[in-house]
């Protein structure tokens, strides 16, 4: 059998950073990821300006500005007539006033390269997590399987479970989140940006109308569209056929056939099905759920990348010392969620009143194009307004900066 101090079972944002933070601090940490490469479409692709501080401290911001990137601004919004400023971030201090749009694949490989350079990290992938080890009702450790069926064990002082919102580590632990109601799924679909228009570069640019609602995101050459359909309705929808959609989405972006005709099948349209909750305890003896696991986000604001880079610095700020020392208890897991808390519940807080004020009533056909919610009003007459909605949104509130035992100068890192 295996043994490592911390074992973290899931290779996304928050396992890839707490295994390279944790490895940087000296502490034994192996990182268990179920697919063979990080390449996986339609994930959570923006880092926020908090996250790229964090990396500038961690001595890889010279080599994330090397990564194909697109700028956001801005984040925009057509409802009905009106165009909406919803948040600009060019008012925040310091040298990174927008969002980047960068593959995550990019970001998460950048992570375990620079990861790899650390002894005390070992990175499994093709591992999945299958069941806990417990001994007196304390987590001891994991099991797991190899692409090949073989079956492992891992014994660890503590498992930290970022295996996002279906986690299977949360299951098997009895932790049950509380689930919040909301009213869509996402239909996420690639529209190539030379047969659309080039206007929006720089923004998130959302358009409302008619009990439609869209956001396109831009990649440099496709728009990542976000359809936004009511709650179950996926099947019924997709029964009317290709064209109906295509109908939809060129008479809400004002795309001809040109465009449109470029969504060859049902194939091209991936369902998200957009579910939102969180865990009222993230910790039992032994483990610790962060991120997703912890928390699921809904993909309002596209914020849920960036919340679960921001729990994996706060987890290994608190724990490294504890798991050096050999000395994790619940206390100091407990501590984790105290420190997060607060982040998370005030940005579910904010997508679940969007949800409320905007997607709900859009979806269902009671939404006044013609007349804006009232805080929409007022940003537009108010505009330090959308840089405060910028700040919350690029840099939220308590931002985690490195902890000293993780910050690098500058550097370039090898690609392994
Ligand atoms: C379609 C979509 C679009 C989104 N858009 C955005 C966006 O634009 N911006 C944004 O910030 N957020 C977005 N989000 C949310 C964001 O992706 C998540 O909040 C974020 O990825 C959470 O990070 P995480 O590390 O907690 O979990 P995840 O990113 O879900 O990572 C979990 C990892 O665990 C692995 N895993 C799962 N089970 C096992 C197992 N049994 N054994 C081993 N490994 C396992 C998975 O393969 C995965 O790599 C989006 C989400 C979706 C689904």
């Amino acid at each position: 059998m295996e043994r490592t101090t911390c074992c973290v079972v899931g290779g996304g944002p928050a396992g890839m950073m707490l295994g390279l933070l944790l490895a940087r601090a000296g502490v034994e940490v192996t990182v268990l990821e179920k697919h063979r490469d990080f390449l996986r479409d339609f994930r959570g692709d923006t880092i926020h300006p908090s996250t790229l501080r964090l990396l500038d401290e961690l001595g890889l911001g010279r080599t994330f500005a090397g990564l194909p990137a697109r700028r956001l601004e801005e984040m925009q919004m057509k409802i009905g007539d009106h165009t909406v400023t919803m948040a600009d971030f060019r008012y925040i201090p310091g040298p990174h006033k927008y969002v980047a749009m960068v593959p995550q694949w990019d970001f998460l490989n950048l992570l375990a390269d620079a990861a790899s350079a650390e002894p005390s990290f070992t990175l499994r992938m093709r591992t999945a997590f299958t069941a806990l080890r417990t001994e007196r009702g304390r987590v001891t450790g994991v099991h797991c399987v190899d692409e090949d069926g073989v079956p492992g064990e891992i014994a660890a002082d503590l498992v930290v479970a970022c295996d996002g919102r279906d986690s299977l580590v949360r299951q098997e632990a009895g932790l049950r989140p509380d689930w919040y109601e909301v009213p869509m799924d996402v239909w996420q679909v690639r529209v190539p940006i030379e047969r659309a228009d080039s206007a929006k570069a720089g923004r998130v640019f959302g358009q409302v109308r008619d009990s439609r609602i869209a956001v396109t995101m831009d990649r440099g050459d496709y728009y990542q569209t976000s359809y936004l359909i009511a709650k179950g309705s996926d099947a019924r929808l997709r029964a009317r056929g290709i064209q109906w959609f295509r109908d939809q989405l060129g008479e809400l972006f004002g795309w001809d056939g040109e465009v449109t005709d470029a969504i060859e099948s049902w194939e091209d349209v991936k369902l998200l099905e957009v579910t939102m909750g969180r865990l009222p305890r993230w910790y039992r003896d032994g483990l610790l759920c962060i991120g997703d696991s912890a928390h699921t986000m809904s993909p309002v604001g596209g914020v849920g990348v960036n919340l679960a880079v921001q729990d994996a610095v706060a987890a290994a700020r608190i724990l490294a010392g504890p798991l050096r020392r050999g000395a994790v208890g619940p206390a100091d897991l407990a501590r984790v969620q105290k420190r997060r808390w607060l982040p998370m519940a005030f940005v579910q807080k904010a997508q679940l009143s969007d949800h409320r004020a905007m997607h709900g009533p859009v979806l269902n056909g009671t939404f006044d194009t013609e007349r804006l919610p009232a805080p929409f009003r007022l940003m537009q007459r108010v505009p330090a307004l959308r840089g405060v909605a910028g700040y919350l949104g690029g840099i939220g509130i308590r931002p985690e900066r490195a902890p000293e035992f993780a910050r690098r100068p500058q550097q370039a890192v090898v690609r392994g």
